[in-house]
């Protein structure tokens, strides 16, 4: 299965990914781990990247979509693959249907997590990551507001959207995004 999940700072989407990997064991393409590993790393783009990060903001589209379009190259994405945290912009969007198309490839579903924004900030808050203050948190729910949530309609157009209710225990989602891909995978 080609997956896309989508879901704001805070929602658990990276505790659902990693059930998601272990349940079905797509290739996990998260341009989050991806961009702390380049920083981490002090390479050329994960310097650059850094001064976004840092700051609640959305790395520059072209940035994130070489990466992508590499990592798509790479053999363990030919058995499926989950996409997390990627595309969180309309432009990376159309970016990742143009390389899909070419590809012959489409996705299966687009997997958006949904918690309400008050939730999101008490969870984001008590985290405690480096890019976790109340400031850069804010900046990252505005983000994703403004730059991510339009792409919940595009991919409801493409009759692609299934949302899961982010609100419960872990294994209480699990199962409700188990339900979803299990309907998906037929
Ligand atoms: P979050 O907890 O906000 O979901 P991620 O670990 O997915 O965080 O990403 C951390 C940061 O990496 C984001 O705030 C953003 O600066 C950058 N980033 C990750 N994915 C993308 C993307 N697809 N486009 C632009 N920036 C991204």
């Amino acid at each position: 299965m080609r997956i896309v999940f989508i879901g704001p700072p805070g929602a658990g989407k990276g505790t659902q990914a990693d059930y998601i990997v272990k349940t079905y064991k797509p290739a996990h393409l998260s341009t989050g781990d991806m961009l702390r590993a380049a920083r981490d790393a002090g390479t050329e783009v994960g310097k650059e990247a850094n001064k976004y990060m840092s700051a609640g903001q959305l790395v520059p589209d072209d940035v994130i979509v070489g990466i992508i379009a590499q990592r798509l190259e790479e053999p363990d994405c030919e058995a499926g693959y989950l996409l997390d945290g990627f595309p969180r912009t309309i432009a990376q969007a159309e970016s990742l249907d143009a390389m899909l198309g070419e590809k012959k490839t489409p996705l299966d579903v687009v997997l958006e997590l949904r918690v309400g924004e008050e939730e999101l900030f008490e969870r984001l808050a008590g985290r405690g990551r480096a890019d976790d203050t109340p400031d850069v948190i804010r900046r990252r729910l505005v983000a994703y507001r403004q730059q991510t949530e339009p792409l919940l309609k595009y991919y409801t157009e493409k009759n692609l959207l299934v949302t899961v209710d982010g609100l419960g225990s872990v294994e209480e989602v699990a199962g409700r995004v188990k339900g979803a891909l299990d309907k998906i995978a037929g």
